[in-house]
């Protein structure tokens, strides 16, 4: 998710660039909302951000105020409607959303608004704002305030009208959310590193419960929910985040080559090679070989222009996924005992491919180490993890999981580890999906389709 507004700048443009750096986040669709002070205009389509955009479209989408969205469905399929910004239609004016998150009270909010043509949660956000707004005459940021105590769960929010660009934080910080500064320009970004590649400056994060309004005075800050608390996600550092953004002072990689660290002083073990499984394993990879001594050597090869698999949509596509994107190297693994480091296993099949793979290239042996706790509880919060039983280690013990995967012996890494190497408190984070502590009340029943009325 990403926004600017500035007196005079290519918003769509650097909007393009933006979400490229974000692309990450969500691979499903793409979109752009521009206005150039009289008409706000949105684009947006199914497909990566550059396939979603070419120089014609951008051409079309002229003015200063721009917010763009990857999508990555948790509320919602994956279809052309569902796609972000989100826009409604105000008269003159009009609105549009981007959302990073998952609310907890979706069917409550679609019973009280009686859900009109909805399909996602982002959707009924955006409804009640633009029925703030025509009912009650409020600008967007009095109908921002007056409707956001109503929403529940997760949001990080950049929001816009014709003049006005508004980042919120949802009152827990589950979703990070930074503002930004490109000399007279301002933007909000889900992560530091999507200002970096448009050549701004990180001013610093957005707080949680923190509403930053824009406008041509510059930014200022409102505080329109009660009793603010951080509950940032802890997956942010473990899977979600690019190694190159910065949270809580450091970047997201020497975060994970400490996880790494501390996973080798946890699970000492005798072995000839520690791997990586590229790419999110290999900072911690690099932190294991570091302390453990064991060397480290690429035994695993990445088709860099395949997608991320854990965050494709189905469980057939993952399956396809996997073998498309990794490959092993006989001539680097045979006969060696392996060391493979990954970050995190949601539902297991990705890694027993991986696992198989690894032995069908001669490992003797294979230890695997992995750089965050078990994974036993479903997030609500923005991760689309599907329900408690799909996920592995929800009702298997360790040594069972070793077992279904095929390894000669598996590690996760401690809870206050992981912690450890954020270098920041424990109160600080959301730790739900591993210690099954859920910061909020969460719907136990509802369907990620609830809103869809149609198959
Ligand atoms: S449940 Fe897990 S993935 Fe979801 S917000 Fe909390 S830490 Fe992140």
């Amino acid at each position: 998710m990403f926004g600017v507004i500035g007196p005079d700048i290519e918003a769509a443009r650097l909007t393009y660039f933006g979400l490229f750096a974000l692309q990450h986040r969500g691979q499903e669709s793409a979109g752009i909302a521009v206005s150039d002070s009289d008409n706000l205009t949105v684009y947006k389509d199914l497909g990566l951000v550059a396939q979603v955009f070419d120089e014609s479209t951008l051409a079309g989408l002229p003015g200063s105020l721009a917010i763009g969205h990857t999508r990555y469905s948790t509320t919602g399929s994956n279809s052309w409607e569902n796609s972000q910004p989100v826009f409604r239609h105000l008269g003159s004016n009009g609105i549009a959303l981007a959302h990073n998150g998952n609310l907890t009270n979706t069917a409550h909010l679609a019973k009280s608004t009686d859900g009109g043509i909805s399909t996602t949660d982002s959707e009924l956000m955006t409804d009640a704002i633009a029925a703030s707004m025509s009912q009650d005459g409020a600008d967007l940021a009095e109908a921002l305030a007056s409707v956001l105590p109503t929403f529940e769960g997760a949001f990080s929010l950049a929001v816009m009208d014709r003049t006005t660009l508004v980042g919120v934080r949802d009152p827990y910080g589950f979703r990070p959310l930074c503002l930004g500064r490109l000399d007279e320009n301002w933007l909000v970004a889900s992560e530091t590193a999507a200002l970096d590649i448009v050549g701004a400056e990180f001013v610093r994060q957005i707080s949680p419960g923190e509403m930053v309004v824009i406008d041509e005075d510059g930014p200022k800050s409102h505080y329109p929910f009660e009793n603010p608390t951080s509950s940032l996600c802890l997956f942010e550092f473990v899977y979600f985040a690019r190694p190159d953004s910065i949270l809580f002072g450091q970047t997201i990689h020497t975060t994970r080559q400490e996880m790494g660290r501390l996973l080798a002083e946890q699970a000492p073990v005798d072995a000839d090679i520690t791997v990586p499984v590229p790419e999110s394993g290999i900072p911690a990879a690099q932190g294991f070989a570091a302390v453990s001594g064991i060397p480290y050597i690429d035994g695993l090869v990445k088709n860099r222009y395949v997608g991320r698999t854990f965050i494709e949509p189905t469980q057939t596509m993952r399956e396809r996924g996997v073998r498309m994107k990794l490959n092993a190297m006989p001539g680097v693994i045979a006969g060696k005992r392996v060391v493979l480091v990954d970050d995190s296993i949601i539902r297991g099949s990705t890694t027993k491919q991986l696992v198989a793979m690894v032995r069908e290239a001669g490992a003797s042996e294979i230890h695997l180490r992995i750089s965050s706790p078990p994974y036993r509880w479903p997030c609500f919060y923005g991760m689309d993890t599907g329900d408690r039983e799909t996920l592995l280690a929800s009702s298997r013990s360790v040594d069972e999981i070793a077992d279904h995967l095929g390894v000669d012996s598996l590690v996760y890494l401690e809870l206050e580890n992981l912690i450890e190497a954020t270098g920041a408190d424990a109160d600080a984070f959301c730790t739900a999906c591993l210690s099954g502590d859920y910061p909020t009340d969460v719907p136990t029943t509802d369907s990620k389709y609830l809103l869809e009325r149609t198959p």
